[in-house]
């Protein structure tokens, strides 16, 4: 028999009742030390007082009145987000999927207002994931999240990731955009290399294509830079964020120039929930938050420790591990052992970590993990690999 939540998910057998910081409480009032913070959502760790405040001062006035109004709230975080980033506009959504949505209407708009209404090609990349929506699925265009589903919107064409030559041949005049995830999270933490995201920019701005870049895991603070972008020093047309701007609060949006949102006028988009005043306020809190020097030299400082001790564990654990990836605090180990197997053997530590594909497992702590919890977790990380290797 069915069961009375949709089985679409394969869920450990843990249930979780409450959350403070970096650590969870399972009902049987154990423990457990979490690295994956809602994959990447909890950015600020559970129950951060700050957005406690926030969350329960908002409830008290006022939760949703619909984008029939202004909101005040939406125009604070909209106000942030354009002084932080090279966007001159935003529009909220309640989850990336959403922002994807977004994004590529966004795109289609805009070539058919520019009087090219047939440029409607995206290209995307292998191992890369924008969400589960027909329109998301197709972009990502792998077999695994596809099968069944189709016929699949078209206007996506998948590259293989970082091959140059690939890319330079299918990137026309004919495209409309580049849709890149400047660090991959489901595909196994692949970071694009800063000279790749610069080379294409540059390719982008010979054909005229616009550059989507989708930072819903590698966005808001996570690999020590506000947006992983801004390492390589170059900027997108238009950017999907979520994932870590809501702090555990359903929040998305999608961040545009004034050029690329040409097109998106009053009845070309909207959203009954996006952009709520209880989403916003909790929103402008985070941004207020990680948008700070002090706050993100913390979280390079603490990701250089999460590597080091990541780097001995390889070396330590040969058969387990077999390299580390990634960036900041979205960090991958690359497993010899299966990844899975890994993190089983990790909620055997009462530790949480999150597969990815290319037998990766991902460690997506809170931005706000201590260095002692660092220490615990590398600890914990280190007795899983040990009972994965007695396992064999
Ligand atoms: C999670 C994710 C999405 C989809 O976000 P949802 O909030 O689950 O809809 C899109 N893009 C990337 C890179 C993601 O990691």
């Amino acid at each position: 028999m069915i069961s009375h939540v949709l089985p679409t998910y394969n869920r450990a057998p843990l249930a979780f009742t409450k959350g403070e910081g970096s650590w969870l409480w399972a009902e049987d009032g154990s423990r457990y030390l979490d690295l994956g913070a809602g994959i990447a959502v909890n950015a600020l760790g559970h129950a951060h007082p700050a957005l406690v405040a926030t969350l329960t001062e908002q409830a008290g006035k006022l939760w949703h009145v619909s984008n029939l109004y202004r909101i005040p709230e939406q125009e604070r975080l909209a106000d942030l987000l354009v002084d932080k980033t090279f966007a001159d506009t935003v529009f909220f959504t309640n989850s990336g999927t959403e922002a994807a949505e977004l994004a590529i209407k966004m795109v289609r708009k805009y070539w058919s207002e520019k009087g090219q209404p047939d440029r409607t090609l995206i290209l995307t990349f292998e191992g890369s994931f924008h969400g589960r929506s027909t329109g998301a699925i197709a972009a990502a265009g792998s077999e695994k999240m596809t099968k069944g589903f189709g016929p699949l919107m078209p206007g996506f064409k998948s590259l293989p990731f970082g091959d140059h030559d690939a890319l330079r041949a299918a990137l026309t005049g004919q495209v409309a955009a580049v849709m890149i995830e400047p660090v991959q999270g489901e595909g196994g933490i692949r970071t694009l290399p800063d000279a790749c995201l610069k080379g294409l920019r540059d390719l982008c701005d010979a054909t005229g294509a616009l550059l989507v870049f989708d930072e819903v895991q590698c966005g808001m603070g996570r690999t020590g830079k506000l947006f992983a972008h801004e390492w390589a020093g170059v900027t997108p047309d238009i950017m999907m964020v979520a994932k870590g701007i809501g702090g555990g609060f359903p929040l998305g949006a999608v961040l545009a120039t004034e050029n690329a949102a040409f097109g998106m006028t009053a009845g070309t988009h909207g959203s009954t929930y996006g952009g709520n005043p209880l989403g916003c306020a909790v929103g402008a809190k985070v941004v207020e938050i990680i948008a700070d020097d002090a706050f993100l030299s913390d979280v390079s400082r603490r990701a250089a420790q999460f590597r080091q001790g990541l780097e001995g564990l390889v070396a330590a654990h040969p058969q387990v591990f077999a390299s580390v990836r990634g960036q900041g605090l979205m960090l991958g180990l690359k497993c010899t052992a299966t990844n899975t197997d890994v993190v089983k053997a990790a909620y055997g530590q009462h530790l949480l970590t999150v597969p990815a594909a290319d037998n990766v497992i991902r460690i997506l702590p809170a931005l706000t993990i201590t260095e002692a919890d660092i220490a615990e977790a590398l600890a914990r990380l280190d007795r899983a690999a040990t009972a994965v290797e007695q396992a064999v």
